[in-house]
């Protein structure tokens, strides 16, 4: 059944169509590895992932979560800094990308101050997007329930907001009656 309740659960049936094609993927932000392992597992043969994240704590947690992926028919590297300059124009991607993911914010168990921020999020964001395949895939989660994560939310929804109709389908899913501030999907696709 498809989980309505939560953006990272409910953007993986919007992974679905691009993982099946996808040669090359990127997780901005690995946090603890969880979506980067689920990208793994789901990705088709010969996919290349690459993982972006400013803390140490959390490349090596996502190091020892790939320790659960089997596949041994996939290429992936995980990479310490920011995600803007690893998108920027001289990126280590080996390819045009697929489908790119951004969960915000900060990592759960590390240190709340080193959260995304809206700056360098969008230059990921406008980066991501001159790498982007024709169809090409970019997810974010915002995470509006700190003054912090809703100036970043409302930075990403104005700039993803004024992006060319005839470039891209811009769209959003969130659940309504949830009583504490859920996040938001934000999906962004090549046209
Ligand atoms: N996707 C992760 C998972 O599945 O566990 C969760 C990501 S967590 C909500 C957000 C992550 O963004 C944190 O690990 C944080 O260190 C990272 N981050 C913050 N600013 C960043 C930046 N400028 N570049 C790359 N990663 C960043």
């Amino acid at each position: 059944m498809i989980n309505l309740n939560h953006a990272v659960q409910f953007q993986h049936n919007l992974w679905q169509e691009a993982l099946a094609k996808a040669h090359c993927i990127v997780d901005a932000t690995v946090g603890n590895g969880h979506d980067f392992l689920y990208l793994a597992n789901h990705c088709a043969p010969h996919a290349s992932l690459f993982g972006f994240d400013i803390q140490l704590a959390a490349i090596k947690a996502t190091q020892e979560r790939m320790k659960e992926c089997s596949r041994r028919d996939i290429s992936w590297q995980l990479s310490l800094g920011d995600h803007a300059d690893f998108l920027g124009p001289d990126t280590p991607l080996d390819y045009p990308i697929d489908l790119a993911v951004f969960n915000l914010g900060y990592l759960p168990s590390g240190d709340h101050s080193l959260m995304t921020k809206a700056d360098t999020t969008i230059r990921a964001l406008q980066g991501a997007l001159s790498h982007l395949t024709p169809q090409g895939m970019i997810t974010v989660v915002a995470y509006p329930g700190t003054p912090e994560g809703a100036a970043e939310e409302a930075a990403v929804l104005e700039y993803i907001t004024g992006l060319p109709q005839r470039d891209y389908d811009v769209s959003t899913w969130r659940p309504l009656n949830q009583r504490n501030q859920p996040p938001t999907l934000y999906i962004l696709r090549g046209r």
